[in-house]
Order: C-alpha cells, then sequence, then structure tokens
C-alpha cells in the first residue's frame, strides 16, 4: 500500500509558518492536487512528503510507515521539478538511468530495460541519445517525469511540471499526465497554482490558503459547494460574484440588498442566522432576461463593460455600489449604460459568513 497520511503536518522558517498544522489522507493510486495562491505552502509541503524539508512538528506516513526520519531515498518517492533538473552533459537516457543509481540492487540490464519501457510509456524512444539541449521544452519535460518512472516509485510528487510550457503544450501535457496516470497507477501528489489543472487532473483537490488547508474534495464538490469564501473565488474561471447582504429570517429567508431581494428557496439549509453576511452566485448562474418590471424574481442593473470570451460574454453589471458578472450569450448587443434585467437560479446560490464560512448553499 502506498497511501500518505498527513496529520498536523507543520513547517516553520525562524519566523514564518510555511504550513500550519495540515492534516490530509491520499489513497494509494489517488492523484491529489495542492492548488492555492503563490506563497501558501504547497511547495514546502511537497518537499517535506519528499523528505526534501525537516519537518516541524506533525506526522507522515507513507503506508503504514512513519517516514519523518527516513531521508528521501529511503521513502521509495520520485519527484519531477518545474525546471525539469535535468543533468545538461547526460543524454536523456543517462539522465533517466541517473534517477536509479542510488538504487543499488539493480543489474546494468534491468536498469536499461527499465528506461526503454519508460521511454515507449512516453513516446520518446528517439530523444533517448540527446542532450537537454537539444531537446524542446517539452521533451525534456518527459525525459524529467521518464527519470522518475524508472525508479517505479510508490509515490509520484510533481512540482509545477508544467509551467514553463506554453498554453497549447501544457493542455497536452495534462491530457498525456492523465493517461499516464491511469496506465501507472502511482499515488500522485501534484502542485500547481492553475486552478484549471487542477480541476482536470485531480481525483480530489486541496486547496491551501496562508499554509492552512480551505478544503480537501473531488473538483466538481469544489466548485458546486466550497466550504469557504476563499475556494468559491479560488477556484472557477471567472470568479463567482460575492455581493454583501443583509439576511431576515421569518417563515423564509431574505437576502436584501440595495438593489435586490431574493427568497431563498431551502431556509433549513442554514448553518447560522446572522443579520449581515455575503451572497455568492457564479457568473453563468445568474442570466439576463427580457423586460419583466415588477417581477419579484428579477432585478435591474447597468451595465458597465462588456468582454467577449470567444464563447460567451462576460457582462460587468452595476449593482448600487457592488458589481456582478454575468456571462451571457456570445454576440448579444450589450453597451456600457444599458439597463438590464437579471434573475439568478435560486437553487445555486451560496451565503458566507463574516469569517468566510459558508452558511447556505
Ligand atoms: P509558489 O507557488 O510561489 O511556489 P508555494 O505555495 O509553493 O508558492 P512555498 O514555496 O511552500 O509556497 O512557501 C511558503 C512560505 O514559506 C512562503 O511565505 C515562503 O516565503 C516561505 N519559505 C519557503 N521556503 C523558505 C525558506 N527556505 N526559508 C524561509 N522561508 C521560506
Amino acid at each position: 500500500m502506498s497511501d500518505i497520511h498527513i496529520d498536523g503536518l507543520t513547517k516553520e522558517f525562524d519566523d514564518v509558518t510555511a504550513v500550519d498544522d495540515i492534516s490530509f489522507d491520499v489513497d494509494s493510486g489517488e492523484f491529489l492536487v495542492l492548488v492555492g495562491p503563490s506563497g501558501c505552502g504547497k511547495s514546502t509541503t511537497l518537499r517535506m512528503i519528499a523528505g526534501l524539508e525537516d519537518i516541524t512538528s506533525g506526522e507522515l506516513r507513507i503506508g503504514e510507515r512513519r517516514v519523518n526520519e527516513l531521508a528521501p531515498k529511503e521513502r521509495n518517492i520520485a519527484m519531477v521539478f518545474q525546471n525539469y533538473a535535468l543533468y545538461p552533459h547526460m543524454t536523456s537516457a543517462e539522465n533517466m538511468k541517473f534517477g536509479m543509481k542510488s538504487v543499488s540492487d539493480y543489474t546494468s540490464e534491468e536498469i536499461n530495460e527499465r528506461v526503454r519501457k519508460a521511454a515507449d510509456i512516453l513516446d520518446i524512444p528517439e530523444l533517448l541519445d540527446r542532450k537537454p539541449s537539444e531537446l524542446s521544452g517539452g521533451e525534456r519535460q518527459r525525459v524529467a517525469i521518464g527519470r522518475a518512472i524508472v525508479r517505479e516509485p510508490d509515490v509520484f510528487l510533481l512540482d509545477e511540471p508544467l509551467s514553463n510550457l506554453d498554453a497549447k503544450l501544457r493542455v497536452q501535457m495534462r491530457a498525456e499526465l492523465l493517461q499516464l496516470h491511469r496506465e501507472l497507477d502511482a499515488t500522485t501528489v501534484y502542485v500547481t497554482h492553475d486552478q484549471t489543472e487542477a480541476m482536470t487532473l485531480g481525483d480530489r483537490v486541496a486547496v491551501l490558503n496562508d499554509g492552512q488547508i480551505e478544503q480537501v474534495d473531488p473538483p466538481q464538490m469544489l466548485y458546486d459547494f466550497p466550504d469557504t469564501r476563499f475556494v468559491a473565488e479560488f477556484i472557477g474561471s471567472p470568479a463567482m460574484n460575492i455581493v454583501p447582504i443583509d439576511l431576515a429570517f421569518g417563515d423564509g429567508a431574505v437576502a436584501h440588498h440595495e438593489s435586490f431581494e431574493l427568497s431563498l428557496p431551502n431556509p433549513e439549509l442554514f448553518t447560522e442566522r446572522p443579520d449581515s453576511a455575503y451572497f455568492g452566485v457564479r457568473p453563468e448562474d445568474v442570466s439576463l432576461v427580457d423586460n419583466v418590471a415588477g417581477d419579484p424574481e428579477t432585478f435591474e442593473a447597468e451595465v458597465s463593460v462588456t468582454e467577449p470570451l470567444g464563447e460567451s460574454l462576460l457582462v460587468h453589471c452595476l449593482l448600487g455600489g457592488d458589481e456582478l458578472h454575468v456571462k451571457a450569450e456570445a454576440r448579444t448587443e450589450l453597451d456600457a449604460g444599458d439597463t438590464v434585467e437579471l434573475c439568478v437560479d435560486e437553487e445555486r446560490l451560496h451565503v458566507f459568513d463574516d469569517a468566510g464560512d459558508a452558511i447556505y448553499h
């Protein structure tokens, strides 16, 4: 078994707490993505799993073994770095073999066989005799992944492996990584700051913020039911709209804003009943409706800017002093200053309390 158990893991650098008491598990064979903004502690977490960074406190187990004190080479993990970390004077084959040199118990025939096998999986047999300077960025990345594969590790750790590639190649490599994961079925922890990459690759995604875990869930769960305002705004592009509201609870629950009033359809779902809160709705869950003035379910807003996104039109609307982004059909004819009538999908609303925790969705 190569599941990973992380319990209360903390890393302090002098007066900086880079990772602050985080706990989560990665199941055997699972692809878990660590995502969050720059400086939130993703790489430090990965480096602690790899054994490249001492653990200040907490426990790390891989399978049944506590590995806190084990050297990297005793953990049976392989790591792929953002900058590939290939040796420039070595060919691809030599770089890939180098991943195994520290592992003593193999004959050179066994090592060559593993390199050939990894090269086949990655479709790079013709690149084995070239040096890194003779490879494109994407090819170098394949060699770096090949070096990890030849070790046949229990756990793959990848730190922003696609960030040096251009956008098109990134999308292609994303699909290849998924395919590779299906073939190898190895436990994988993947670090990225890119929420699209996180959503497309992860069986589950752990969102980190300021050294702490905000939520660990499958991608669609994060998107549909963010536990916190941070997750709601970080996952999804364009981001979820967040607008301050007052709340009134009687027979039902009503959200009041200077520009609209909405009945929330399932008041029993509220986990708290504060007087004021923040209302969240994704741009695709707000629609432009033909003028039905007087309909209590719709409200007026003024268009401030329109942004054509190709497949849709993002309309920035002014709601009193707040902004609401609406995803409208592409080629909708609108100009700044126009008045539009909006309607929200009331089954897809979120409410967050002042502390940023979800209290309704
Ligand atoms: P990025 O996406 O920018 O790589 P990250 O989420 O991977 O960011 P980390 O590199 O883990 O973030 O850094 C977390 C925090 O710890 C940051 O505040 C960083 O400045 C700090 N930090 C990281 N390494 C060290 C170090 N060796 N000494 C002191 N502080 C460090």
